[in-house]
């Protein structure tokens, strides 16, 4: 297989950056300047007036401007599918990794995320940034936000510093112009009821601070220690109690690492999963998938990844997914271990899901 165009009418429109580096040589783009040290968390709603449009809907592939990437194979109307990427040196330089990889979409970090020092996203990193995806093969990007964060936590102060981290990310997400923000739910700690409730009041008061076009998509969970998400059920009522005015705005990631160690058999039960999913939840509010291995056996709630086919899930679930006519539009990302050697593991992952969607 082999010609890679992928062509973005969208990005032809915006007049996008110079015709694109060949990606070949590791070392991606120079641009920008290295973000690290951000002034602290300067509290200014950038989202305000930031320039809401940006790179959304990024349509499918038109005939044009043919791109020199040799990475992105030829099975490309596939929704964009791809993995976690690092964004050392700043959010310009990620989708360069996107392509290295062979990815068409790309999950990043917007902080670092176990630390709770915030990050500043300023008008010429996100312009960099837009470019940086317009100029590559791109065409989808969410950031997954801070680990530190529990919405659902009964401590008052731990909560209040929550929410004000999950509201910056959730700016700094509508700033760059993300399609989406996978976030977790919470650890309720004390009581489910309580925690549920929290965490909801939590994601509403951060959905009226941070308007902007990212869509927030939360992640059903493994069901680990006191975490909330880990049922469809529990899911549900969490995003029920979110006012119906912010609904268009909040999606689903289904991880399927975490959905069986959940208890929710891939294996064994793939279609009765799948029913209960679109029963309970519902396609519609599918925003993305987290494609994982589990090290973990089914309702171990263990979290713990593994890499597609090495793990207890197997390779098959996989197939079925990638060849899923109900999740063909649902971009998919990777968070398989990395190992020593990143590109060589994520390309080799990609290759291995293009393969089973090629064979139908
Ligand atoms: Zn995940
Ligand atoms: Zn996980």
């Amino acid at each position: 297989m082999a010609k890679k165009r992928v062509v973005r009418k969208k990005a032809a429109a915006r007049k996008p950056v110079a015709k694109k580096k060949p990606v070949a040589k590791k070392k991606p783009v120079a641009r920008k300047k290295p973000v690290a040290k951000q002034k602290p968390a300067a509290r200014k709603a950038p989202t305000a007036k930031a320039p809401a449009r940006t790179i959304a809907p990024r349509p499918a592939a038109v005939l044009s401007a043919p791109v020199a990437k040799p990475v992105v194979p030829v099975p490309d109307p596939l929704a964009p599918l791809g993995a976690h990427v690092s964004t050392q040196g700043g959010a310009a330089l990620a989708p360069a990794r996107g392509d290295d990889i062979g990815a068409t979409g790309i999950q990043v970090f917007t902080k670092v995320p176990n630390q709770w020092k915030e990050k500043d996203v300023s008008a010429a990193e996100a312009a960099a940034f837009r470019a940086a995806m317009a100029a590559s093969g791109q065409r989808w990007v969410t950031s997954h936000d801070s680990y530190l964060i529990n919405l659902a936590s009964p401590d008052s102060t731990l909560r209040a510093r929550s929410l004000e981290s999950f509201t910056l990310e959730l700016r700094r997400c509508n700033t760059l112009g993300l399609d989406a923000l996978v976030s977790h739910p919470g650890n309720y700690l004390d009581d489910r009821a309580s925690g549920l409730a929290r965490n909801a009041d939590a994601i509403t008061a951060a959905l009226e601070a941070a308007p902007g076009p990212t869509r927030l998509c939360l992640e059903l969970t493994a069901g680990q220690g006191t975490v909330l998400g880990s049922t469809f059920e529990e899911m549900a009522a969490l995003l029920a109690r979110i006012p119906a005015a912010l609904q268009h705005r909040l999606g689903v990631c289904l991880d399927t690492c975490h959905v069986f160690a959940a208890g929710y058999d891939l294996v064994g039960d793939y279609d009765g999963v799948w029913a209960r999913f679109g029963d309970v939840i519902g396609f519609e509010r599918l925003g993305v998938l987290h494609l994982n291995d589990s090290v973990g056996a089914c309702g171990s709630r263990k979290d713990r990844h593994a890499l597609i086919g090495e793990g207890l899930l197997g390779r098959e679930p996989f197939r079925r997914i990638m060849t899923d006519r109900r999740l063909a539009a649902v971009p998919k990302m990777l968070e398989t271990p990395k190992g020593d050697d990143a590109v060589s593991n994520d390309r080799r992952m990609l290759t291995l899901l293009r393969g089973f969607a090629a064979a139908g």
